[in-house]
């Protein structure tokens, strides 16, 4: 992918990020899906339900994903589709690069797809000379600004409207320079002119898949702006690319998942377009691709199962837990440094990449619970983040100054006469020194918080004493 960092760099770039008033100003479009969802929420009484039997559903398929994965090829082949297994990111590239190469394609338009971005697909196809157009508007943005989504359902969210036109102007050359795009609608217009030629030179079409059907074949995308249907219709290939994990049962399975997914990720009803392609164009269709190809990638998936992390696979990729997440409303997407960001990416990255490279991320949270709060699969996303900082910390991988820091605590936790004894000692000489202003601007070991907020001087006993009076415990 074209990652504007890695994720070893996360502090850094967090504090970029923090820092650009640019991306700060953009970020609180963020912010709107929050209220958007609870409204969805509020006219659904029944949802609480609903996540209930959506967790249900892919934790059987996960308990049975090798019938489910097996059905679901057996019905693509009778559509007369063909189906692909990839091992990782490599194996799926080449075999994309198979399919393209023999069919002589020179241009791929392709709808919004995470995997695709996982893969590195584009910068594989440059690297062949094939022409990748993003057709999602969010992704044609960002493809235009030579820049990875920084989120997964809004990829250019941290854009402003006035970056858009300035990128429109830079690169929409062959178009009046006196044109007015002042209005969103305008830029909206204007992307969707230039798509046009693609989307019908295009000579292979590639989705990803939010849903893979096992009883029908069938595979699901959802969409807002129909590019996704434009995409695998008109060319006369289709390639669908998919991690293994969104296969579930039935159609009727796949309904369930769909009415938790558009309510949780933007807080529609339902998405615009909800399309459903099983196989290629029949001979009575008016419409399709001649070709239709399944890329089913693992990618580290399968070793996830049995694992602390197998719930992760329940995630339908709404989005919900960075909308509501308080570390990426200030920092966005791009500080994440891979594919996914947010509470899912804080999980997911190390568990695809390796702890040594994605091990900062799971640091990355307050573990206020709001991620886990309002996932809609139910993830236990802060109880992951914990696993994650469990295996950074074994593995030695934790910087010096955290470790020495939890072993001076564990060793204090373990001696709870002493331990008391210094907080009170502690929580005396604070309240002493800070009587006079009521905080501090500056505290040695915790100038990561007093760079940027006061910290306040303690104003009674420590938690421990005041529950100890009121309780009346001894100990
Ligand atoms: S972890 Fe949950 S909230 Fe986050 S994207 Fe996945 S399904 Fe949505």
């Amino acid at each position: 992918m074209s990652s504007v960092a890695t994720t070893p760099r996360f502090k850094l770039n967090a504090h970029e990020a923090l820092t650009d008033p640019r991306l700060q100003r953009a970020l609180v479009h963020a912010r709107n899906f929050v209220p958007r969802r609870a409204a969805a929420l509020e006219r659904l009484p029944e949802f609480e339900a609903l996540r209930d039997s959506a967790r249900d559903i892919k934790d059987h398929t996960l308990a049975h994903l090798d019938l489910y994965l097996e059905t679901y090829e057996r019905k693509v082949l009778e559509a007369g589709g063909h189906v692909h297994w990839a091992r990782d990111a490599a194996e799926a590239r080449q075999i994309f690069l198979d399919l393209a190469n023999a069919r002589g394609a020179k241009r791929v338009t392709k709808g919004k797809s995470m995997i695709s971005e996982e893969i590195g697909l584009n910068q594989a196809m440059e690297a062949a000379g094939i022409e990748a157009v993003e057709t999602d508007l969010g992704e044609y943005i960002i493809q235009l600004r030579n820049e990875a989504p920084s989120h997964i359902i809004a990829p250019a969210i941290h854009v402003t409207r006035d970056d858009v036109e300035a990128d429109f102007r830079k690169f929409h050359t062959d178009l009046p320079t006196d044109r007015d795009l002042a209005r969103p609608e305008q830029l909206l217009a204007e992307a969707r002119g230039v798509l046009r030629d693609k989307f019908l030179s295009a000579d292979i079409g590639v989705t990803g898949a939010n849903f893979l059907v096992a009883e029908t074949g069938t595979s699901i995308i959802v969409t807002n702006e129909g590019n996704g249907d434009l995409t695998q219709i008109l060319p006369k290939v289709h390639v669908v690319i998919a991690s293994l994990e969104k296969i579930v049962p039935t159609l009727e399975d796949a309904a369930q998942l769909l009415r938790v997914l558009a309510r949780s990720a933007t807080g529609q009803d339902m998405s615009v377009y909800t399309t459903l392609s099983t196989g290629p164009r029949r001979s009575d269709d008016p419409d399709g691709p001649e070709e239709y190809h399944v890329i089913l990638l693992d990618n580290g998936r399968t070793a996830m199962m049995g694992t602390p992390f197998e719930d992760m696979l329940r995630c339908i990729r709404c989005g919900a837990c960075m909308n509501h997440c308080p570390v990426y409303q200030q920092i966005g997407g791009h500080a994440y440094g891979w594919v996914y960001p947010g509470p899912m990416g804080a999980v997911l990255t190390p568990s695809l990449i390796g702890v040594a490279e994605g091990g900062q991320l799971p640091n990355a949270s307050t573990f206020c619970g709001r991620c886990e709060s309002v996932c809609p699969m139910r993830i236990p996303l802060p109880k992951m983040m914990r696993h994650w900082r469990e295996r950074e910390f074994e593995r030695g991988l934790t910087p010096a100054v955290v470790r020495y820091g939890l072993k001076a605590w564990a060793f204090l936790a373990t001696k709870p006469t002493l331990y008391r004894w210094l907080t009170d000692v502690n929580l005396r000489v604070l309240a002493l020194l800070g009587r006079k202003r009521g905080r501090f601007s500056w505290m040695p070991f915790v100038s990561a918080w007093t760079d940027t907020r006061d910290f306040p001087a303690p104003q009674g006993a420590t938690f421990q004493a005041q529950w100890r009076a009121r309780s009346g415990a001894t100990e």
